[in-house]
């Protein structure tokens, strides 16, 4: 299985050379996964020779629009491609109601003739909010996250924590520097793709580049960085992190050998930049 970046900027980059982050998951059957599905994911999926066609399955992570956004996208280009069968979309069934009721329904909710649903666009599979799902023989826990704390209550997002031909992946979506609670994921993992803002002004519900880097180095070691915004970038390399993903960059895993060994794993084999 290979693992691609179709983009690694924040909510609102504006890098001419990235997108929103969003990944694709490329099973060994003709399935893929889309991990999340912004408003940039038409043309992320274009720019690596993908499209509509290629969307089997979906995960969603949290309602913005950097994680939702092309869902009106992939779901109205699917119903009327006769090519396409409905995508499956894997989401926290907590998330369920709002995303259709409060996100979606508003441009979907009528199409010729007759009123639509979820439903009538994609397979929801509701997946508890602790729960996993399994994908093409694989397990996919959900580890919520702390990503805002309105007046009222916490907004989480949902990361995943699963595992690719032996090497166990932490991919934790939008989050709060929250290490107390995400200390076991930190540990136990092989690799982690750790959200990441870069601006000087922190906005505080994403992780900031100088709050991971109170980070033990042996997390640091293991942790690849990604939705950072537009401009320069420090050197995370530099730092003891394994650097930021670029749009593009793919990632396909080997059966470890040894600890030891298990860095030299995850070279990316693409490199967009
Ligand atoms: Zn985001
Ligand atoms: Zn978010």
């Amino acid at each position: 299985m290979k693992l691609t970046f179709l983009g690694s900027g924040s909510a609102f980059t504006l890098d001419p050379d990235n997108y929103q982050s969003n990944l694709i998951l490329t099973g060994d059957r003709g399935r893929n996964l889309l991990l999340d599905c912004g408003s940039d994911i038409r043309f992320a999926l274009r720019d690596v020779g993908l499209s509509h066609l290629d969307i089997t399955d979906i995960y969603i992570s949290h309602l913005h629009a950097d994680h939702v956004g092309g869902l009106e996208f992939i779901g109205f280009s699917t119903q009327f491609d006769p090519r396409c069968s409905k995508p499956q979309l894997y989401l926290p069934e907590s998330l369920v109601n709002d995303l259709w009721e409060n996100t979606l329904s508003g441009g979907m909710r009528s199409i010729q003739g007759r009123t639509a649903t979820l439903d009538t666009y994609f397979n929801p599979c509701p997946v508890p909010d602790r729960g996993t799902f399994v994908w093409e023989g694989k397990s996919f826990q959900l580890v919520p996250t702390v990503h805002i704390e309105d007046d009222r209550e916490a907004v989480e997002s949902y990361g995943l924590f699963f595992e690719l031909d032996g090497t166990k992946i932490f991919f934790t979506t939008d989050t709060q520097f929250c290490p107390d609670r995400l200390r076991t994921f930190y540990e136990k993992a092989d690799i982690i793709f750790h959200d990441c803002e870069t601006t000087p002004y922190k906005s505080t519900v994403h992780s900031h580049y100088d709050e991971l880097l109170s980070l033990p180095a042996s997390i640091r070691r293991k942790m690849w960085l990604y939705h950072y915004q537009t401009g320069p970038l420090p050197d995370a390399r530099q730092d003891g992190f394994l650097g930021f993903v670029r749009r593009g960059q793919q990632f396909q895993f080997a059966e470890r050998t040894s600890p030891v060994a298990a860095v030299g794993c995850f070279a990316p084999i693409q490199n967009s930049s």
